[in-house]
């Protein structure tokens, strides 16, 4: 029987698209593009890669066509509301692609609170999201559906205010916006469907998932190395930044001290070391981490 292949729906092109082939490639899976430019194959494992438009990403897993997807939670948010079927589910974060839904609007707008925004027409590509925020608020605003170039809408006089994503806020600013409340904040997550599917796949689903998860891990993560006095040692564990119980090992013909090993999950900064150092630490090597499990 020829083996299944696990199909991975992933954007084309747009601001996810890089750093999901990215991902893919730091968990260790070697990429050839297909002939047609819209999928790849996974060399040394049975998966498939579909590119395809973002919003199709929540369809294509939701109907088995995918076995995983790539993307931003606003996309699968907005479907989720929408929809009857059944929607993806998020099995985790990526870090990357991180934005917010905010409602924005021109400097003549005075707000105090989600009440300011009664009675005006708010334009958005996610009504969505919108409409469950307002009701939540217990806010009455006419929301006006748009396919793009939502921040024009003031200018154009169709709405007084808008809900759109924003991540630097670069292009709400030339466009004389201010950013108001989030809405939604989001980033690229992985999803995944709620078919069963047959053991060989359920693996390779499986290894994909701890992977991606080991990528991640090890971003920013550190190993930090040093000698101490034992004494040190509380003191040390308390400054190491987000690392577990340390590895203590004794040094060679010293009772006093001992090398400390430590994996840090938060970055380590010049005065983590300096402290590490007003501790007692001597010789403190900090490597970057290129795989974790
Ligand atoms: P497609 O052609 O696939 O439909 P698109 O134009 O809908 O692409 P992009 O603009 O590429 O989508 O954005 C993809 C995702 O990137 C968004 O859904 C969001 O999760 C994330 N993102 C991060 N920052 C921003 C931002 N400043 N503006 C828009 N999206 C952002
Ligand atoms: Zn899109």
């Amino acid at each position: 029987m020829k083996p299944q292949r696990v199909h991975i729906a992933i954007q084309k092109n747009g601001r996810l698209a890089e750093q999901s082939l990215g991902l893919i490639r730091a968990a260790g899976f070697h990429l050839t593009k297909s002939a047609s430019d819209l999928a790849y194959s996974v060399e040394n494992a049975p998966i498939d890669l579909w590119c395809v438009r973002d919003d199709d990403i929540p369809t294509f897993v939701a109907d088995g066509v995918a076995d995983l997807g790539i993307v931003g939670r606003n996309v699968l948010a907005e479907r989720a509301l929408g929809a009857n079927a059944p929607i993806p589910a998020e099995i985790m974060p990526l870090g990357f692609g991180r934005c917010r839904l905010a409602i924005a609007a021109p400097e003549s707008l005075t707000y105090a609170g989600p009440g300011s925004l009664s009675g005006l027409r708010i334009a958005t590509t996610y009504p969505n999201l919108l409409a469950r925020f307002l009701a939540a608020e217990g806010v009455e605003a006419e929301i006006v559906t748009m396919r793009g170039a939502v921040e024009v809408a003031p200018r154009l006089k169709l709405a007084e205010a808008i809900c759109d994503l924003v991540s630097t806020g670069a292009t709400l600013e030339a466009n004389g916006l201010i950013e108001l409340q989030t809405v939604l904040e989001s980033e690229a997550v992985l999803v995944r469907g709620t078919r069963t599917l047959d053991e060989a796949s359920e693996r390779t689903v499986q290894s994909v998932v701890a992977r991606f998860r080991g990528v991640i891990a090890s971003q920013g993560a550190k190993y930090v190395m040093m000698n101490a006095p034992r004494a040190a040692l509380p003191e040390i564990s308390r400054i190491l930044p987000g690392a577990g119980a340390p590895t203590v090992t004794p040094l060679a013909g010293r009772d006093d001290a001992v090398a400390v090993h430590a994996v840090c999950q938060e970055s380590v900064f010049w005065e983590t070391l300096e402290a590490l150092k007003a501790a007692g630490a001597s010789s403190i090597l900090v490597l970057s981490i290129e795989k974790m499990m």
